[in-house]
């Protein structure tokens, strides 16, 4: 590789360590800038800075004359670093879509004369767990910088992690049921007439003193003082069984909600890390079933984050649509908390839950819901879609990078965005890629949509539209080759599988059935995916799926019941 010219400079000096660090990533970055492996085309000489009074937040991209300098100033490294990445896709038309390596435009682009771009976060937290988010360089790329499911090294500026356990500490890392239960159950929950150990009794003033116990030495362990910001998590564990003592039962009256008292535990928490100088840290909680409704008489303390869960929404209608009950129902939560709380982190959900493999037409909602989390104040955003994808599963791939892009900027241009994708990723295939996703976009608006839905409910498409989608994806398949063709067929499984589960289409005779349903079995394996739901694995699904396909109807309707509010 050619050597680079630009100079980093800082304001403040950085240790030699992070400088060095920071100087190899930024390599890393302008390695994709067109000519740095030929050493040909316009190589622009570029000025790095670091500079917390110039640039407050985000980073800035200038250039004052053709053929001068481009100067690029991040108010930290790590936005410095956003920022060089930032240069690359921009101005330079780089790309990173997947894990795949990044992809460089076709002619060589010309760069601007003068160049004036600032750049401000939208949110202080942007996370996903899909399957390519969990690259480094597409995380640098795409600007993700949560650290739970990638590593951002940091000496180039780092990102902002949990360092306790990312949700569902209660019982498990703090007041450990297995530690105190047997010895102390009155630290845990009652439930009827005894004591169970999933949940904990906040009420009970020795389970303060403990869990504010294990905060504290989990500080002297892991707090960094230079991170950007190091979260503690003190959520409720994942059941419905919050505890009814008299003393619990009292605090939910007072507060009109259960979500009081868990919030005046983690408030008195919050209050002592920040008491003894620990500013770079927040105490996280959950606003979450049982907890959703917002307490009355009560605030969240600024280093508190209140993570609020759209489990119970729905994906179909945007959650401003005041004529859908479920996110009428959830707005007027979220509103009530965003006066109370100025933290609010979104937990929000693009799959189902239930059926990986199958489709979840949530495109016509995504940003939407961005831009009103956004302006509703919220800080941060985690999208919880398919964790355990190990394959392309569904659009998996298309709703990464969609939402990626959101979170930098809710205000994107999406629809052009989704197309370039497409056409990037499926080739061209991709334009009846795009013409499938309106079709079942405009449908899926006619009804409501769970992250649990039932293939059969998930959308209402009639014969001739069933026809037309099934049209489209043969033209997709028979317009590509090798790599974008084994993306078109790994998407196309999703739209198998509705309409395996509707009997419709080459699904609709029984005489054919089962030879169908083994192609699109054999079809799955082969995709290297291995889950068609959070609790079904292909395997042991398919056998199964050999002596019933009732059984699983009747399963989906049941965990659909069970996660009703
Ligand atoms: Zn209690
Ligand atoms: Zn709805």
């Amino acid at each position: 590789m050619s050597k680079q010219k630009f100079e980093l400079k800082f304001n403040n000096p950085l240790p030699r360590g992070v400088t060095d660090a920071l100087r190899t990533q930024v390599e890393k970055a302008l390695s994709f800038l067109p000519g740095s492996e030929s050493g040909e085309g316009e190589k622009p000489f570029l000025s790095l800075l670091i500079d917390g009074k110039k640039v407050k937040k985000g980073y800035s991209i200038t250039r004052e004359n053709a053929g001068g300098e481009i100067k690029v100033t991040g108010a930290d490294a790590a936005s410095l670093l956003r920022g060089v990445y930032a240069f690359a896709e921009k101005f330079c038309g780089v790309r990173k879509y997947t894990y795949s390596p990044a992809v460089m435009p076709k002619e060589k682009p010309a760069l601007p004369d003068t160049i004036d771009e600032k750049y401000e976060p939208f949110f202080e937290y942007a996370e996903t767990d899909w399957l390519s988010p969990h690259s480094t360089e597409y995380s640098f790329f795409n600007g993700l910088n949560g650290t739970r499911y990638r590593k951002l090294p940091d000496v180039c500026g780092g990102g902002v992690g949990y360092i306790s356990g990312f949700a569902h500490t209660f019982t498990n890392e703090f007041c450990s049921a297995k530690k105190y239960f047997k010895s102390n159950p009155e630290y845990f929950a009652m439930r009827g007439i005894k004591r169970v150990k999933s949940q904990l009794c906040l009420s009970n003033p020795d389970v303060y003193k403990i869990v504010r116990g294990e905060v504290f030495d989990l500080l002297k362990k892991k707090h960094n003082p230079d991170a950007r910001l190091q979260i503690i998590s003190l959520t409720q564990n994942d059941n419905l069984f919050y505890c009814t003592c008299e003393k619990c039962r009292q605090a939910s009256r007072k507060y009109g909600s259960h979500a009081g008292s868990v919030l005046e535990f983690v408030n008195r928490i919050a209050d002592e890390v920040k008491a003894a100088g620990y500013g770079n840290v927040a105490l996280d909680t959950f606003a979450y079933r049982y907890t959703r409704r917002p307490p009355e008489g009560i605030t969240a303390r600024d280093n508190v984050i209140v993570r609020l869960c759209t489990i119970e929404c729905c994906f179909s209608h945007p959650l401003s649509d005041k004529t859908c009950a479920a996110n009428a129902d959830f707005t007027k939560d979220f509103l009530a908390w965003s006066k109370i709380c100025n933290r609010i982190y979104i937990w929000d959900y693009c799959t189902n839950f239930c059926n990986y493999t199958g489709i979840f037409p949530d495109f016509g909602t995504l940003q939407k819901n961005m831009q009103f989390y956004y302006e509703n104040g919220v800080k941060g955003v985690y999208e919880e879609g398919n964790f355990q994808m190990e394959a392309e599963c569904e659009f998996g791939e298309l709703r990464a990078f969609l939402i990626s892009k959101l979170m930098q900027n809710p205000y994107c241009d999406y629809n052009a965005l989704r197309d370039e994708f497409c056409k990037a990723y499926y080739g061209a295939g991709g334009e009846y890629i795009c013409r499938f996703l309106d079709i079942i976009t405009e449908n899926a608006a006619k009804r409501h949509l769970s992250i649990y839905e039932p293939m059969t409910s998930t959308l209402t498409l009639g014969k001739e539209q069933i026809k037309l989608c099934d049209s489209l994806w043969r033209e997709a398949k028979s317009r590509t080759r090798l790599e974008e063709h084994k993306h078109v067929l790994a998407s196309e499984i999703c739209w198998r599988w509705w309409k395996y589960k509707k009997r419709v289409s080459e699904f609709s005779s029984p005489v054919t059935l089962k030879k169908q349903a083994d192609a699109l079995k054999k079809d799955i394996a082969d995709s290297g995916v291995t889950r068609l739901s959070e609790s079904a694995k292909v395997k042991a699904y398919f056998i199964s799926m050999a002596h019933s396909h009732r059984t699983h109807a009747k399963t989906e309707s049941v965990i659909k019941m069970l996660y009703k509010r």
